[in-house]
């Protein structure tokens, strides 16, 4: 029987191997949550009077299509125009919209081997050929390796999973030698210690970055994503939006995202703290024998040296505690760990001690 209805699949279906997201789980035991780089922290409590103060209107009527508030907001903090901003509902959707409107060209899409995973998932939905570049022995992209003929390039800064920041030098490099494609940056990472690409905009109007108020802003939940673009490749991002004839952002999003992005002090406290935080684990980690890679993200990448990371992950599983551990080839022995709050941490590095010491 379900052979049968198999074959009313697309042959695109039959083809995609669906991305995996990290474990949500569905207990409500005692849980500490380090595998999908959430925040520890609460909202800014502006978001919450921001979204309660909206409630009766938000859940009554039509949300504004053009989410013109929000979209002012992010203008004004990243010192651009409206026409340079695009919203979606995460930076997930903004990615979706941006690999059907401008990546999809008869030359390759070029991307890092080891990247976002949804990167790959996307070209093979929307039948986009890729090409993907292999990164250092030491995880590193060498963006001269992305000077060939290409149909667009898109990568991650920091990257994901590494946490691995590329300065800022490189990609003006980049970006001078390939200016007849698009160049996508992903700074779903960048708030915690990395040099954003807006400005270069001006000059490579062929840039487009991608944000996400899921890591920095502590609102993974609301979904809410973001673009900055010059104007016209804003408008391909548009067309793509306007045709699954799909709202950008409810009502309670525009709110929530538009007090977050407002309120700077939440904002800056919170990121110093997980930048903080992430030097004591990333310290910690060393000493209990881990590699652990240079991150800029909320999120450190490492390897034990004796321990196969597939075990340490169960291990830490039985004991309540969830990390991510990838199975491709390359990262199969890295562990990734989402920075929590001193006392989550705290609690991962007593657990490893004890696991690794049995
Ligand atoms: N880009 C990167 C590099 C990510 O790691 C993630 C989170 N998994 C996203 C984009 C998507 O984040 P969101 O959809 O929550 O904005």
């Amino acid at each position: 029987m379900s052979d049968a209805l198999q074959k009313l699949w697309s042959p695109i279906v039959h083809q995609l191997t669906p991305y995996i997201p990290g474990e949500q789980p569905k207990t409500h035991d005692p849980i500490i949550k380090l595998n999908t780089n959430e925040c520890p922290y609460p909202p800014s409590e502006k978001v919450l009077s921001a979204i309660r103060d909206r409630a009766d209107e938000a859940l009554r009527l039509y949300p504004d299509p053009t989410s013109e508030e929000l979209r002012h907001t992010i203008a004004t903090l990243h010192e651009v125009s409206v026409q340079n901003v695009f919203v979606g509902n995460g930076s997930d959707e903004v990615l979706a919209f941006t690999f059907q409107a401008l990546l999809n060209h008869t030359d390759p899409l070029l991307m890092p081997d080891i990247t976002y995973s949804f990167y790959p998932v996307y070209c093979k939905l929307y039948n986009i050929n890729h090409k993907k570049i292999p990164v250092g022995t030491d995880f590193s992209i060498d963006l001269e390796e992305y000077n060939q003929p290409c149909g667009g390039i898109v990568f991650a800064n920091p990257n994901a999973p590494t946490g691995l920041l590329l300065p800022l030098e490189k990609i003006r490099h980049i970006a001078e030698r390939q200016r007849e494609c698009c160049i996508v940056v992903d700074e779903a990472y960048i708030d915690f210690g990395g040099q954003s690409a807006v400005s270069l905009l001006k000059q490579f109007p062929n840039i487009i970055i991608i944000r996400t108020l899921s890591k920095s802003y502590a609102l993974a939940g609301l979904r809410v994503g973001y673009a900055l673009a010059h104007p016209t490749l804003i408008e391909a991002l548009t067309r793509i939006k306007d045709s699954f004839n799909s709202y950008p952002l409810d009502r309670l999003a525009q709110a929530g995202a538009t007090a977050a992005l407002k309120d700077r002090e939440w904002f800056d406290i919170h990121t110093k703290k997980i930048m903080a935080s992430r030097q004591d684990l990333s310290a910690a980690l060393s000493h209990l024998g881990f590699e652990v890679l240079p991150s800029f993200a909320n999120f450190v990448f490492a390897r034990h040296k004796h321990q196969k990371a597939a075990t340490l992950s169960a291990e830490l599983k039985k004991r309540g505690l969830l990390v991510r551990h990838f199975s491709s080839p390359r990262i199969e022995n890295f562990l990734r760990i989402s920075i929590g709050s001193e006392q989550d941490c705290n609690a991962l590095i007593q657990a490893l001690k004890t696991i690794i010491e049995q």
